[in-house]
């Protein structure tokens, strides 16, 4: 076996490989750049090199650099991970010729399916069902119309060279092609320096249900079954799942079938990814091959129990498969929630920053018979910077059943804890929570048909009620015991009968008491009581955990003005605890006002302002291009909400802007 492997990425999955190579005692090396000096995969590996700045075109896809590495460090293999260099046939040429193995499929494997026109063909010969549309370059706008038209409405425009959700668009009709298809054209040639672009069919209200393959080099493959990762926004993937609760059988047969034939056709001899789309109706048709480790691997790890970097690097070591497909059985289901530095609640934009606070369920066995596993790059402190992929980390959940993984999922991200940046952590609860969710009815508009008018939070459920009531009158009673201790006069006493507890606007007359280590709240208009136990809080903690009637739950608090904001899942409320008289005052308060913004133009995240196109005096339309700023490799257009003349501009092209900063205010 390899002694030493250099691992040609950063983050989470410089991680993951580097944990499989300790069990394996293979030795690692990492490459990193300015921005990953202090990261924990460079904390982690044997041995680390410092290959250049920040940007990654001057670092991690600079093959030259982790060529000059592997030869500095005697690695006689590399393991490229997900995205930069993973799928460059080139690079994988560069390493046979160099004497390094790639820890990867062959580059003919790469070229053949790296380009989706090629790879298409390729599948049709090799008789995988494919979207019907056109496989072939299109020419002109003139020419996609003709095409779009003799393929019927609606059809999608894509980039032969994209990927990661870039370089497609959807178009209903004519007008749609004839600006989607210079739009696509031109995301292409900037974003992969290839302008080449087909159209296909648009399946609606498809789903994603993709195979995972694994071959050897000796002609052997077998397929691992299926993901579906059908919950996508901006046609990334957020939420993934092992098995299909689509697929039955003999689909699930059929597919694997094609899967192993397309790699078979094309000598695959590694670990890679068929994508399907489906419909309802369980109808496939093949999208694209990703000849690389994917993102959600892990969830095919959860219910196979195989360590899939451990097979790529038995394969690429030249040992055959140890198994064959009548070995393998889905054991089980698995989900994985990406969770990501971006405010769900702010149309999902990107939030980069610091995690000031970083506290991930803890992984293992759960008292609810479920395992929990977090695959992280990162460390409480560390920076999630504008640099690269803005994922945080993937949680997954395994237990014998679908219901029973997604409840585990549910639970996990309660105990998940981050602050200092937006983060998806709420929206996913919300998603878990929900009954379209649980029956398994998925598709790739889940979240758009789910939350049309973005993501606000969600109502509490009576129980979110009733642990945001007792939370709230525990952690009083707590802090009232600790002021009175101080000498603090002023300090309502403890023996009162009654309390008023504000959820939001609701206001409840509750009346406290301990019995036998437990807090019995008395919910006195309506005659029950709450019993909270087993609580694990102090004053100063973020994460609040207690069993509610029996009922676990974590609850994340944070004291605001004069009482506290409660999180359950995705239901968010303030709450105030008070005395009935001061109560009764409180409700006579008149409301808090927000300030008045609509004369201003807001950064709605941090990022590099790009360009700013209005000046002082200037008359701005509605609708009209304020300024442009990037984000996570993402350029914002923030537009005017409503016309006006321009008073002040507060940032210029190449300033960096924060959240909520004022780009321009207006007369
Ligand atoms: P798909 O496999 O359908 O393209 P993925 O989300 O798995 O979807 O990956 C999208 C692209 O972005 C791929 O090129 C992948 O290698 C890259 N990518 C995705 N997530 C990350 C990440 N966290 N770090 C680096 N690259 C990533
Ligand atoms: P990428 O390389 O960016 O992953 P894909 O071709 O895999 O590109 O498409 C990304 C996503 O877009 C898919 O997961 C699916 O949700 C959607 N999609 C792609 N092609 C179609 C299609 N023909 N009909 C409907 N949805 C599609
Ligand atoms: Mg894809």
């Amino acid at each position: 076996m390899f002694s030493k492997i250099l691992i040609a990425n950063r983050g989470e999955i410089a991680v993951r490989v580097i944990k499989t190579c300790r069990r394996m005692g293979i030795k690692t090396v990492v490459v990193y750049s300015e921005a990953d000096a202090d990261s924990l995969a460079v904390e982690m590996a044997d041995e680390a090199v410092f290959i250049g700045p920040a940007p990654a075109a001057q670092s991690y896809l600079v093959a030259d650099k982790i060529i000059a590495a592997c030869k500095q460090t005697g690695a006689q293999a590399v393991h490229p991970g997900f995205g930069f260099l993973s799928e460059k046939a080139e690079f994988a040429q560069r390493c046979a010729d160099e004497g390094v193995v790639f820890i990867g499929p062959n580059p003919k494997a790469i070229e053949a399916m790296g380009d989706k026109i090629e790879s298409k063909k390729f599948a049709s010969a090799a008789k995988v069902n494919t979207v019907p549309g056109h496989i072939g370059e299109i020419d002109d706008t003139a020419h996609a119309v003709r095409i779009a038209e003799e393929i019927g409405y609606p059809v999608m425009i894509k980039a032969s060279a994209g990927g990661g959700g870039k370089g497609i668009r959807v178009a209903h009709d004519r007008k749609d092609v004839e600006e989607g298809f210079p739009a696509v054209r031109a995301e292409a040639k900037g974003a992969f320096g290839d302008d080449r672009i087909f159209i296909e069919k648009f399946i609606t209200s498809p789903r994603h249900i993709e195979i995972q393959v694994l071959g050897d080099k000796h002609g052997n493959v077998v397929h691992l079954f299926e993901r579906e990762c059908s919950i996508q926004r901006r046609n990334q993937k957020v939420i993934e799942e092992a098995p299909s609760p689509l697929l039955d059988e003999a689909t699930r047969a059929a597919m694997g079938a094609q899967a192993v034939a397309l790699a078979q056709a094309v000598g695959y001899d590694s670990a890679g990814t068929v994508e399907f789309v489906a419909g309802q109706d369980k109808s496939f048709y093949f999208l694209e091959m990703n000849t690389r480790l994917q993102v959600e691997h892990p969830v095919t790890e959860l219910i196979t129990g195989l360590d899939l970097v451990e097979q790529m690097i038995r394969v690429a070591y030249g040992e055959k498969l140890a198994f064959g497909q009548g070995d393998l059985k889905i054991k089980g289901w698995a989900v994985e929630s990406r969770i990501y530095a971006e405010d769900p609640y702010r149309k999902f934009l990107p939030s980069i920053g610091r995690l000031v606070r970083y506290e991930p369920p803890v992984e293992g066995d759960t008292a609810e018979g479920c395992k929990v596993r977090n695959d992280a790059g990162v460390r409480e402190g560390d920076e999630i910077s504008m640099f690269y992929d803005p994922m945080i980390s993937k949680l997954c959940t395994w237990a014998p059943t679908r219901a029973q993984a997604v409840a585990g999922m549910a639970r996990a991200l309660e105990d998940f804890h981050i602050e200092g940046l937006g983060q998806n952590v709420p929206f996913l609860a919300a998603v878990m929570d929900q009954e379209r969710f649980k029956s398994g009815e998925l598709a790739t508009s889940y979240i758009a048909d789910e939350f049309p008018e973005g993501f606000t939070g969600v109502e509490p459920t009576p129980f979110q009620t009733d642990v945001m009531t007792a939370v709230a009158a525990h952690m009083h009673r707590t802090l009232a015991a600790r002021a009175r201790e101080a000498g603090n006069g002023l300090a309502a006493p403890l023996s009162r009968t009654e309390w008023a507890v504000f959820v939001g606007k609701t206001r409840r007359a509750v009346a406290l008491s301990e019995e036998g280590g437990a807090l019995k709240v008395r919910i006195l208009d309506e005659d029950r009581a709450l019993t909270l136990e087993t609580v694990d809080w102090r004053p100063g903690k973020a994460l609040y955990r207690g069993r509610l009637n029996g009922e676990p739950f974590t609850a994340t608090v944070q004291p605001a003005g004069e009482g506290f904001v409660i999180r359950h899942r995705a239901a968010r409320r303030a709450v105030l605890v008070l005395t009935p008289l001061s109560a009764d005052l409180h409700q006579r308060l008149p409301e808090k006002q927000a300030p008045d913004t609509s004369k201003m133009v807001i950064s709605p995240m941090p990022g590099l302002v790009v360009s700013m196109d209005v000046a002082v005096g200037q008359t701005v339309r509605e609708g009209e291009v304020v300024c442009i700023i990037e984000a996570m490799k993402m350029q914002n257009i923030i537009r005017a909400e409503r016309e006006g003349v321009v008073k002040t501009v507060g940032a210029k092209s190449g300033d960096p802007v924060a959240a909520d900063e004022v780009l321009v205010e207006f007369v």
